[in-house]
């Protein structure tokens, strides 16, 4: 079908680079010895990326737990991430490959990283080099992107679960990209592109850039990483946003939440670890001049939500998971 030559710079080139000079340097993710690395035609018209619309707009607060991610990918599942082999790349933009051919990866299944509600679930069309993308928004400003799927699964609105299946992979893009097969992935934090991209860590580890191959524990079950399927925002309710966090040694975080339409903040404490048994457990809130509400006990998730009034008032708020607190000095004070 492919002639081979092709077939083989084809998939190196992934988002589809347009010297050979990089797709030289660029690692196969296969040990095919025998790769031939010859000068064929490169892709025309290969930047798969641009900055698509943003509407998460978070504080510029640097201290928001970032989300705990698994591999965009079902479980025990090896793919190879790469963030240089792209010029259109910005730092920390990943794209996933598998397989022994440039389609090998075409129409796998793409999954959630971590639990969220779907943002974007549109196909770009001109606007940027995304094609079909989807956009998870996990609280307190952090978002993961998938893009270039061949199917988007999910909609906008959609509450998805940590290895939920949200598309499959493809090479879809603006009019007159021309790319291979891949995932293209990123962790970002706030909304000023490209300064809000993050590094991302998988099972807990942060990932090996430029490119690293890895096995996903994404949902698997027994050995796997088991995933809190409460987020902060789906404990204290729709209208809350995160605006501060902290986090509870590795056993969990606590977040403080604001609903601007009522004037109501909200703490809740999400458990990372002994999930689904019943562990010491709690969150508080403290208005100026009032006294500490508190939800204490032995709780199997997460502790809360504990809500007051609290527009244009100091809070105190924290949480406790075990023996690791997080007690905050009165702020938040409009
Ligand atoms: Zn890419």
């Amino acid at each position: 079908m492919r002639p081979s030559s092709i077939l083989t710079v084809g998939f190196v080139l992934l988002c589809g680079l347009a010297t050979s000079q990089a797709a030289i340097a660029a690692p196969s993710p296969t040990p095919t010895a025998s790769a031939p690395v010859t000068p064929t035609p490169t892709p025309t018209g290969t930047q798969d990326n641009n900055d698509p619309p943003d509407e998460v707009k978070a504080p510029p607060v640097s201290t928001l737990a970032a989300p705990s991610l698994q591999m965009p990918f079902p479980c025990n599942q090896s793919w190879t991430g790469n963030s240089s082999n792209s010029s259109a790349h910005r730092s920390y933009e990943l794209d996933w490959n598998r397989g022994n051919t440039a389609d090998a990866d075409r129409g796998d299944t793409v999954v959630a990283a971590a639990a969220g509600t779907v943002v974007i679930s549109s196909h770009q069309g001109s606007v940027n080099g995304f094609g079909n993308l989807v956009k998870i928004d996990h609280g307190g400003g952090w978002t993961t992107f998938y893009a270039h799927l061949t199917v988007r699964s999910v909609a906008v609105g959609a509450k998805v679960t940590q290895g939920q299946k949200i598309g499959t992979v493809g090479n879809t893009s603006k009019p007159g990209n021309n790319i291979s097969p891949h995932l293209h992935f990123e962790l970002r934090q706030g909304s000023s592109y490209p300064s809000n991209l993050r590094k991302a860590a998988f099972n807990g580890k942060t990932f090996g850039y430029p490119n690293q191959t890895l096995t996903s524990k994404n949902k698997c079950g027994g050995g796997g990483t088991p995933t809190n399927p409460h987020t902060a925002q789906s404990v204290c309710g729709s209208g809350f946003k995160v605006i501060n966090s902290a986090a509870l040694g590795t056993a969990g975080n606590v977040y403080l939440l604001y609903n601007s339409a009522n004037g109501n903040n909200c703490v809740a404490t999400i458990k990372k670890t002994n999930l689904g048994k019943a562990t010491a457990t709690s969150a508080y809130l403290e208005v100026k001049g009032k006294p500490r509400t508190t939800d204490s006990g032995s709780f199997t998730y997460y502790a809360g939500p504990v809500k007051a009034a609290a527009a244009d008032k100091c809070v105190k708020w924290g949480g406790k998971i075990g023996s690791s607190a997080h007690d905050s000095a009165f702020e938040h004070c409009s």
